[in-house]
C-alpha cells in the first residue's frame, strides 16, 4: 500500500475521532455508548459486526431522541419519533407471517428514487418502524453508476436520516476519496432502512421485509458496480453463506451487476490490520469501474 494512501486512511481515522469528539460534545453519551469511543460494533474474525453485549446503552427517552432532530430541519410527520403512519399500515397480525413484498404494493411501481422514498418512508412493516427516529432511505447520485451498500443505520444515521454519517461513515468517505470517488457521487444505502436497537445484527424477519426496498433502489439506480460493506450486507444481498474471505476473493455478481465485497468500515476501525486488504479491494473496485466505463 503506497505511503500516501496509508496516510489518507490514517487521516480518515483522525477525522473520525474528531467527529466523535464533536458529537460527544453536542450529545454527550446519548448516541455513543462508551465514553471515548463511538465504536458500537465488535468485529469477529470474519468481520461480522454485532453490538457489544458488554456495553450498556442508557435508555434513550423520546425527549432525548428529539434532541437529535434539529428544530429547524423540516421533518415529515411520519419521520418524527413514533409518529403514526399516515396511510393505513398492513394489519399488525400479518407483519411476521406474510412478508409484504409477496403482495403487490404501490412502491413497487415507482420510477424515481424520491418517489420511492416518499412511498416507503412511513414503513411500519417490522417493529423497527416503531423505534426509529428517522427512516434512512439512502443518499447520493445515481449518475456515476456506483452503489455502496452497508448493513443498517446506527445511532447517528437514525438521528440524521442519512446512511454512514457517523464514525464509520467518516472513514467510508476517506476510503472512497482514496480511489477518487466523492461521497456525493455514489449512491449509498443499507440492507435495513431503520436502526436495529443497540445496533444488533438485522433479524431475518426485518431483512425479509426491508430488503425488497433495496432491490427496488438497485433497479432504479441501475448501478454499473456495487461495493458491499461487510459480511452481513454481502451474505444478505448475495444469498450466500460464504465467509468474507471467500467473498472477497473474486468479483461477485448481483443480478448481473459486478459486486465487490470488502470489510465494513466499522470493523476496520476496530481492526487496523484490515486496512491493507480493504485498500486492495477498493483499488480493484476502482479499476473494474474504470474498465466498465471504458468498455462503454
Ligand atoms: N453502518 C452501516 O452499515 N450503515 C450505516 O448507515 C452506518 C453504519
Amino acid at each position: 500500500m503506497p505511503n500516501d494512501d496509508v496516510e489518507s486512511l490514517l487521516s480518515g481515522l483522525e477525522v473520525a475521532e474528531l467527529f466523535l469528539r464533536q458529537q460527544q460534545a453536542l450529545y454527550g453519551n446519548i448516541i455513543y455508548r462508551s465514553p471515548g469511543s463511538a465504536a458500537v460494533y465488535e468485529a469477529s474474525d470474519d468481520d461480522s459486526l454485532s453490538a457489544s453485549s458488554s456495553v450498556h446503552e442508557p435508555p434513550v427517552t423520546e425527549s432525548a431522541q428529539r434532541q437529535h432532530v434539529p428544530a429547524s430541519v423540516h421533518t415529515p410527520p411520519a419521520q418524527r419519533p413514533h409518529a403514526a403512519p399516515q396511510s393505513a399500515p398492513r394489519a399488525a397480525a400479518s407483519v411476521h407471517t406474510t412478508p409484504s413484498h409477496r403482495v403487490h404494493e404501490a412502491w413497487q411501481d415507482t420510477q424515481q428514487l424520491a418517489e420511492l422514498n416518499a412511498a416507503i418512508c412511513m414503513c411500519q412493516k417490522c417493529p423497527l418502524g416503531a423505534t426509529r427516529t428517522k427512516f434512512v432511505f439512502g443518499v447520493g447520485k445515481p449518475d456515476t453508476g456506483v452503489m455502496v451498500i452497508g448493513e443498517a443505520p446506527g445511532a447517528d444515521e437514525d438521528a440524521k436520516g442519512e446512511p454512514f454519517v457517523g464514525r464509520a461513515g467518516q472513514l467510508l468517505n476517506k476510503i472512497l476519496e482514496a480511489v477518487n470517488f466523492a461521497r456525493e457521487d455514489v449512491f449509498i444505502a443499507n440492507i435495513l432502512k431503520c436502526r436495529p436497537p443497540n445496533n444488533r445484527r438485522p433479524a431475518p424477519a426485518e431483512v425479509e421485509e426491508c430488503e425488497p426496498y433495496l432491490w427496488k433502489q438497485i433497479e432504479l439506480v441501475k448501478p454499473k458496480i456495487i461495493l458491499c460493506l461487510g459480511l452481513t450486507a454481502a451474505q444478505t444481498l448475495l444469498k450466500s453463506t460464504s465467509s468474507l474471505g471467500a467473498l472477497r476473493e473474486s468479483v461477485q455478481t448481483y443480478r448481473g451487476i459486478p459486486l465487490i465485497v470488502t470489510y465494513h468500515p466499522a470493523a476496520l476501525l476496530r481492526n487496523p490490520n484490515w486496512k491493507r486488504p480493504t485498500w486492495e479491494d477498493v483499488q480493484k473496485f476502482r479499476k473494474l469501474y474504470d474498465d466498465i466505463i471504458a468498455a462503454g
